[in-house]
């Protein structure tokens, strides 16, 4: 029998605020002191009342927003109950039955088009501490405790590891676009708990879904799933039930593994939070929050595709990252064709900054410098190939490509009679591929230009040694 895997994600975003979610601790603990950043009420002292950070539900608001949620006029905080060491409340203030946000919804580029995902709600909650596993014994350290954190709950509208991963990158760029986090997931601020259930192809009813929690980064979420389906497939296969549970994932053997079964909601009795006051907002302050919204990437890429009559890879790539995309348009702005700033930005410029991990910021080619080597190109004053040269002199000294055109004498040659000269040579040394060409294979030729660009050190005009070659060849 065939089965269809049915995906769903809960994604955790740290938002990215100065203080904690209901205490003035500082909310940058990285790299810290472990219990730097603690007070009484993020360590649930008793009698300590906490209050709403304001920035926190503003920066909630704004990804609710980017992901086209709708803001609840009337929201609460309630106390979702679990005892752990690394929730000294024996509490988390979570939102149970009144989110602040539902029904948004993202799309996704699929090898079938586009593909609309469902974002069934987002709300928010404050983090727990962590535990520090050592030799002598286990360590707590609150200072993620109380870090304000918003829960991205999607509908179970995927069908591929794919179509997941897919999903959660689209979200990604569009929370660290609207400034409500970094998403930094090296550093924990997106994290994944993706739930998976199999069913029959063609059958409505869903299956049994197994949750596998704490997912930080794409890759292992594709990992966890594939492993999923192999492991659900096996089961059912052989007649086997998947039992409801909350798995772990193993990321040195790939593997998934059984770690408690399931709790319901009744497990942790959900009550309101009385010490905090419900919020509501009037249209007037969601759109106050909503100016604050730039231009998302999808709809950056969108304007790409269509302005720049760029492909969706290269329009969805340059929109993904905000430095980028600025350094493509100021190109653009400066006289570039859109088509070649995108692929030298998306290809050489890219891979050079990744070798030399340096950011668009540091890069000393400047936006009006690669412009004038487009242009160069486009007007046949210098090859793609010496183009190539060109800039790898323009990242070492920042200099203007003409300046290093002019420095080393790298001019493109369209003289005619010189280029005449390369291409009779390269004939005279190629007598097999010349006889090749002759007999009626016309894509031989490329060889030969490829002859004459060596020998020219790339300075022959490509344009001009093709269309010679094949006037002395026809002889
Ligand atoms: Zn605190």
């Amino acid at each position: 029998m065939k089965y269809e895997p049915v995906i769903g994600i809960e994604i955790h975003v740290q938002l990215a605020t100065k203080t904690k979610m209901f205490c003035s601790c500082d909310n940058d603990s990285f790299g810290k002191e472990a219990n730097i950043n603690t007070c009484p009420i993020c360590m649930g002292y008793p009698g300590m009342l906490p209050v709403t950070n304001a920035e926190a539900l503003e920066k909630g608001v704004l990804a609710a927003l980017a992901l086209n949620c709708k803001i609840e006029s009337f929201s609460k905080f309630d106390r979702k109950h679990y005892f752990y060491p690394d929730l000294p409340k024996g509490f988390q203030i979570s939102q149970y039955d009144q989110p602040l946000a539902t029904g948004g919804f993202v799309e996704t580029e699929t090898k079938d088009g586009k593909k609309k995902i469902r974002i069934h709600r987002l709300h928010l909650e404050d983090d727990a501490g962590k535990l520090i596993h050592t030799k002598g014994g286990t360590l707590c350290d609150y200072n993620r405790s109380g870090t304000p954190l918003a829960e991205i709950v999607s509908e179970a509208d995927m069908h591929s590891p794919e179509e997941a991963r897919a999903y959660a990158e689209e979200v990604h760029r569009r929370i660290r676009a609207c400034g409500a986090s970094t998403c930094d997931m090296e550093k924990g601020m997106m994290r994944f708990d993706i739930n998976i259930s199999l069913r029959p192809v063609g059958q409505e009813k869903f299956g049994t879904k197994a949750e596998v929690k704490n997912l930080n980064s794409f890759r292992f979420m594709e990992m966890a799933l594939k492993y999923e389906i192999k492991r659900q497939t096996e089961l059912l296969e052989k007649g086997e039930k998947v039992v409801q549970e909350t798995r772990g994932f193993d990321l040195e053997k790939g593997i998934t593994y059984s770690q408690r079964s399931k709790e319901e909601a009744k497990d942790y009795r959900y009550f309101p939070e009385p010490d905090l006051p419900p919020m509501t907002f009037t249209e007037a302050e969601i759109s106050k929050i909503a100016t604050g919204l730039s231009e998302l990437p999808h709809e950056k890429e969108a304007r790409y595709q269509q302005k720049f009559a760029l492909n969706q890879a290269d329009a969805n790539q340059l929109a993904s990252d905000a430095q980028m995309s600025a350094y493509f348009e100021e190109v653009v702005a400066k006289g570039a064709d859109p088509k070649e700033a995108a692929n030298w930005i998306t290809s050489s410029i890219l891979a050079y900054l990744n070798e030399h991990k340096v950011s668009f910021a540091e890069l000393k080619v400047s936006p009006e410098a690669l412009a004038q080597m487009t242009k160069m190109i486009k007007n046949g004053i210098i090859s793609k190939k010496i183009a190539k040269d060109v800039l790898e002199e323009m990242y070492k000294s920042g200099k203007m490509p003409e300046e290093v055109v002019e420095e080393k004498g790298l001019k493109q040659v369209s003289d005619e009679s010189e280029v005449e000269k390369w291409c009779q040579e390269a004939i005279v040394a190629n007598e097999k591929i010349v006889a090749d060409y002759k007999g009626g294979n016309e894509r031989a030729i490329g060889a030969l230009v490829g002859h004459v660009m060596n020998s020219s050190k790339g300075q022959a005009n490509p344009g001009l040694v093709n269309k010679i070659l094949q006037k002395l060849l026809q002889n």
